[in-house]
């Protein structure tokens, strides 16, 4: 039986800028030109001043907020790697900026809230998508 890919993004006018820095190899959000603040997700003006936005490259480096281990078979793509993490990472350029995601190649016994992550770039399966994922740093 042929395996099931994982779900693919919905990209948006908002978020394109996002999904296009992905495939381009940087990680980048949206950046407010008036107070200077990083957002995400994406939104089509600053959620806290209601200026433009523009798309500015990140460091790729964060520390785990929060973490859950999935163990139950929940989303297409991701049945063989049971059970993993999906970790909350704050990232290190601005306080408060955070993402969801997954973090790769980390046993859930060797994870813990406050350990540094790097971004890792990796292909998704199923389509012609780059995704950002975090591993635990050396
Ligand atoms: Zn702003």
């Amino acid at each position: 039986m042929e395996a099931v890919p994982p779900p693919q993004p919905l990209i948006d006018i908002d978020s394109h800028g996002f999904w296009n820095a992905l495939a381009d190899g940087r990680f980048a959000m949206q950046r407010c030109s008036t107070c200077r603040l990083f957002q995400h997700p994406p939104a089509e003006r600053c959620n806290a001043c209601g200026s433009t936005v523009a798309y500015e490259e990140l460091s790729g480096g964060g520390e785990i907020f929060s973490f859950i281990v999935v163990r139950h078979p929940t989303v297409p793509g991701y049945l063989d790697d049971l059970p993993y993490v999906v970790a909350l990472v704050e990232l290190d350029d601005q306080p408060g900026l955070r993402i969801p995601t997954r973090l790769a190649g980390a046993e859930p016994t060797d994870v813990s809230i406050g350990q540094r992550v790097q971004i890792a770039l990796v292909d998704l399966a199923g389509g012609n998508h780059t995704v950002a994922v975090f591993e635990l740093a050396e």
